[in-house]
C-alpha cells in the first residue's frame, strides 16, 4: 500500500505546550532524584531531546536507548518485538522512565517492561508522547502521556512511515494513495 500525509492532527505549538507539561510532571514527580531516561529507538528521539531540554538543569539524567524491531514498511504491528541494541548502562536500583512515541497495541512496551523490571531498578515508569487506547492488547500503565489519539496511522515529530516524515515538526494522519 502506499500512503500520502493526511491532515495535521497535532500542531507544533500543541506539541511543545504538552511536552512541557509532561517535563513539569516528572520533575514534579521525582524531585531531586537521579533519572535514567531510555528512548526507544527511533520514533521516541525527537521527543525525548524536547523533553530532556524541558527538564530542569539542577535534574541529573543519564540518557540510554534500546532499539526494537517495528513494523517494517506495513502499518499493522506484527506483535513480534526483538531487541536490536540492548541497554548500555547497569539499571539495578536506578529511577529509569522508558521513553516512547506512541503506544498502539501495547504489545512491545509491556515486552520491554518485563525485560527491564528483571534488571532491577528502583522505579520504572513509562513516558509516552501519543497513547492509542482504542487499539490495546495488554495493559500498560503510562504513567505520563502526551496525546490520546483516535485509531489513525500517523507520522511527523520522530514517527515515520517507511523511514519517511520523521523531521516533521507537527503531526500528521496518513491516507491511503487512490
Ligand atoms: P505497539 O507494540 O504498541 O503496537 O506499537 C508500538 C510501536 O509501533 C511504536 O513504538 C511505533 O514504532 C509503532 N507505531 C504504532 N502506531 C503507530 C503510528 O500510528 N504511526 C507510526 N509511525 N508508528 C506507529
Amino acid at each position: 500500500m502506499n500512503f500520502e500525509l493526511g491532515d495535521v492532527l497535532i500542531r507544533r505549538e500543541d506539541i511543545g505546550q504538552r511536552v512541557r507539561e509532561m517535563a513539569s510532571d516528572i520533575s514534579s514527580a521525582y524531585g531531586d532524584k537521579e533519572l535514567v531516561l531510555v528512548g526507544v529507538l527511533k520514533g521516541a528521539v525527537v521527543f525525548l531531546s524536547d523533553l530532556i531540554r524541558s527538564l530542569p538543569v539542577s535534574m541529573v539524567i543519564e540518557l540510554d536507548f534500546l532499539g526494537v524491531s517495528s513494523y517494517g514498511s506495513s502499518t499493522e504491528s506484527s506483535g513480534v518485538v526483538r531487541i536490536i541494541k540492548d541497554l548500555d548502562i547497569n539499571i539495578s536500583g536506578r529511577n529509569v522512565i522508558v521513553v516512547e512515541d506512541i503506544v498502539d497495541t501495547g504489545l512491545t512496551l509491556s515486552y520491554l517492561m518485563n525485560i527491564l523490571r528483571e534488571r532491577d531498578p528502583e522505579t520504572l515508569d513509562v513516558c509516552a508522547l501519543l497513547d492509542k487506547p482504542s487499539r490495546r492488547k495488554t495493559d500498560i500503565d503510562i504513567a505520563f502521556r502526551g496525546f490520546e489519539i483516535p485509531d489513525e496511522f500517523v507520522v511527523g515529530y520522530g514517527l515515520d512511515y517507511s523511514g519517511k516524515w520523521r523531521n516533521l515538526p507537527e503531526i500528521y494522519t496518513v491516507t491511503e494513495k487512490s
